[in-house]
């Protein structure tokens, strides 16, 4: 793989010998070649519109063009020839059996079918795994719910919230979901099945295991779950993953699982080199996930690291409030964590220099708002030492998301 790329990708061919590599590198060099970033990709494409250089073929190997959200800056565009496509669903196939869905399972896939790459992974693995899969793009929430029933749908593949709004709105209508035949439900696209109110509550709702799932368009489908706690394994037959300490930039160590914990548990960020996908590869790619990672010793017996408690946090939504690091992630925990909340919007505000964080929180039905209030305040005080205003606003005024949630609001 790494003599295709060095010689054919003019993306990494530069990068590489810029680095000092005038011949390929093998894996035992991958600690002395230089990180990839987000930005750095981001850059390339608009350099070398549309496409950018990081491609190994000719353009016309490539059949599939993907976008990526671009929550976080601008959207990547990322090619597949059929292998590297094929590549991908090989590593979501890891997630449907780490999952324990099977050939007789139902699939019903809660996305609308756009350029975002998750939905057409997630459809087609299932489908190579032999399971009967829906699509569910171009229905509203009620047709979705209906379809998932009428046509006994055993798994559901959803992002975090949107497998909560389904809930919400079941409850709604009073459609029992509990008692459906939905037995595993899957998320990614976000943190936050690894939350563990928010895997409570998805639990309870369905009356099912609820599961993980992590990868990204420009990477793959590097993470899945094993059903022991909130493990997330990576794929290591696939990728090569190292672990850096963001503060300091100096490689971490993985967790030994067997080792006493830690009074402050260690995070760090994800980085992560793919060996399948040659057409658009990533090598020593800064993923900005963070979490523990852990050596190998999962209960689970197999033979890979893992993230306990999967993606903790994304790096680049980080913010600064006092002197405190503080991840929207780390933000939905303790509001899910204190239950009640239907929906919500952070607000941080750039003021004098410093950033505040306010909340407008929609409560559910029966749950008393000023009560919700005075729990929510008090929990951000003691456990982020942080003073938050919280509005409660009518129920139904706030976004709802289908995609990745975009709660945040950043204001100058
Ligand atoms: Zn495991």
């Amino acid at each position: 793989m790494a003599e295709q790329v060095h010689h054919h990708n003019p993306f990494y061919g530069a990068k590489w010998r810029a680095a000092g590599f005038e011949s390929p590198p093998t894996l035992d060099d991958l600690a002395d070649l230089p990180f990839t970033t987000k930005e750095e990709l981001a850059r390339d494409q608009e350099e070398n519109a549309p496409w950018g250089t990081n491609l190994t073929f000719p353009l016309d190997r490539y059949v599939r063009v993907h976008r990526t959200s671009g929550t976080t800056g601008r959207p990547l565009r990322w090619l597949d020839t059929p292998a590297s496509w094929q590549w991908f669903l090989d590593c979501w196939l890891e997630t449907y059996r780490g999952a324990g869905v099977e050939a007789s399972d139902r699939v019903f896939v809660a996305f609308g079918f756009g350029p975002f790459v998750g939905f057409w992974t997630a459809f087609e693995a299932a489908q190579q795994l032999g399971c009967l899969v829906m699509p569910a793009g171009h229905l509203s929430t009620e047709q979705r719910l209906r379809v998932m029933l009428d046509d006994g749908a055993t798994a559901l593949v959803a992002t975090p919230t949107y497998g909560l709004r389904l809930l919400e709105v079941a409850d709604r209508l009073g459609v029992d979901l509990a008692g459906s035949g939905i037995e595993r439900t899957i998320h990614g696209g976000e943190p936050g099945a690894g939350v563990p109110a928010v895997k409570r509550q998805l639990s309870a709702g369905y009356g099912a295991r609820v599961f993980d799932h992590a990868g990204a368009t420009e990477v793959g489908a590097w993470g899945y779950p094993c059903g022991v706690g909130e493990h997330l394994h990576i794929f290591e037959e696939e990728f090569v993953v190292e672990w850096f300490d963001r503060a300091t930039g100096e490689p971490l160590d993985p967790v030994d699982p067997a080792a006493s914990e830690a009074a402050e548990p260690v995070l760090g960020e994800l980085v992560l080199t793919n060996l399948g996908r040659i057409g658009s590869p990533v090598v020593r790619y800064r993923t900005g996930d963070v979490g523990r990672l852990c050596a190998v010793g999962c209960p689970c017996g197999r033979p890979t690291m893992y993230l306990d408690g999967g993606v903790l946090a994304r790096a680049d939504d980080m913010f600064i409030v006092r002197g405190i690091n503080v991840y929207p992630s780390a933000v939905d925990a303790l509001i899910r964590e204190t239950g009640g909340v239907v929906e919500y919007r952070a607000t941080v505000r750039q003021r004098r220099r410093m950033a505040e964080v306010e909340l407008e929180v929609e409560p559910d039905q029966g749950t008393d708002a000023g009560n919700l209030r005075s729990r929510l305040q008090e929990l951000f005080e003691r456990r982020l030492s942080l003073r938050v205003p919280v509005r409660i606003v009518d129920a139904g005024s706030l976004p709802r998301y289908e995609l990745k949630a975009n709660r945040f609001t950043f204001l100058d």
